[in-house]
């Protein structure tokens, strides 16, 4: 029996993780913690409450809150954490850097000594490939330095570098995985996605940055989710993974590709200036 804690759980990959686990591991226990910031929502999990009560609970809480993540973990019996709990969204963190420096690291560093305190078995942060920064041509490796570019990708890297001085230093057993831009149900719609089809179903414009020739490795949620459980369960410990899908598309592609899609018409487009320090391409 594992008992695990997904921090974040509430969010769009950690809710799908949650339902991915559950269905997957019969002897498993999940315990959700996630503080429902304005990107987390309990309604991603009302499936799961239902169908999964004996194993599934969920507890309102903030990462950054020590006592509060002891609590859980020593009431709940945890023994591997998971933590999905982030500022995710890179225009936010352009304009308020603040949340991010404090939840992306400073809430790590909290689940980083919560695991080194009660010798948890695993603790995996999910981190992102936007910590290596832009790429021209080729493709990144897992042993290329983090070079981030946005107060996010830089935070996020942040929260890596914890994970592994507290591997190296106190041989805490973490493990990273950095992941793509990832798509799926159940993601709050200011990510391009979801932002897009639903602006396109209410005939609003697309707000396309630049030129729109940006280039992003699309993953599938549960791909994503997959490779987060091949890194948790056979992953040696200190490493880090990156988790592609292969899939290289630019930004206009898929605008074009919804509003197919979607049936509606190319002139929804609208072009806005480019995000200060977009990263152009990420493989
Ligand atoms: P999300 O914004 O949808 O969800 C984040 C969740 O964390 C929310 O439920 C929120 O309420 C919770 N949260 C925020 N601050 C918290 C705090 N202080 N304490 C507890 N809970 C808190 O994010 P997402 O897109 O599901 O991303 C999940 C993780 O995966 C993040 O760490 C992100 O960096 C990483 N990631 C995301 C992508 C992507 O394309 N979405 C790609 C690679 C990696």
């Amino acid at each position: 029996m594992r008992n695990l804690l997904i921090t974040g759980g509430a969010g769009f990959i950690g809710s799908n993780f949650v339902r991915y686990i559950l269905h997957k591991y019969p002897d498993y226990r999940v315990v959700v913690y996630d503080k429902l910031t304005y990107a987390g929502n309990l309604e991603n999990l009302k499936d799961v409450a239902a169908d999964f009560a004996g194993r599934y609970a969920f507890i309102q809480g903030d990462i950054c809150e020590g006592v509060g993540v002891r609590k859980v973990v020593v009431e709940q019996g945890i023994d591997t954490i998971v933590n999905f709990a982030a500022e995710s969204h890179v225009d936010r963190s352009i304009l308020e850097p603040d949340a991010f420096i404090r939840t992306d690291i400073y809430g790590t560093y909290v689940l980083l000594e919560t695991a080194k305190e009660f010798h948890l078995a695993r603790m995996l942060q999910v981190s992102t490939d936007e910590i290596y920064g832009s790429i021209a041509e080729g493709y990144f490796s897992e042993d290329d330095p983090a070079c981030p570019n946005s107060p996010y990708a830089a935070s996020k890297a942040g929260a890596e570098h914890l994970a592994r001085a507290y591997y190296v230093t106190y041989g805490v057993p973490t493990l990273i995985t950095r992941g793509s831009n990832t798509f799926g149900p159940y993601q709050y719609p200011e990510k391009v996605t979801p932002l897009f089809i639903t602006n396109a179903i209410d005939n609003a414009p697309l707000p396309l940055y630049g030129d729109g020739q940006q280039v992003r490795d699309w993953l599938y949620v549960l791909d994503h989710c997959a490779g987060i459980d091949l890194v948790l369960h056979k992953g040696q410990v200190g490493e880090a993974y990156n988790i592609a899908g292969e899939n290289e598309r630019r930004n206009r592609e898929i605008t074009e590709r919804i509003l197919d899609l979607v049936g509606k018409p190319r002139s929804l487009v609208r072009h806005v200036s480019d995000r200060p320090g977009h990263d152009r391409r990420y493989a």
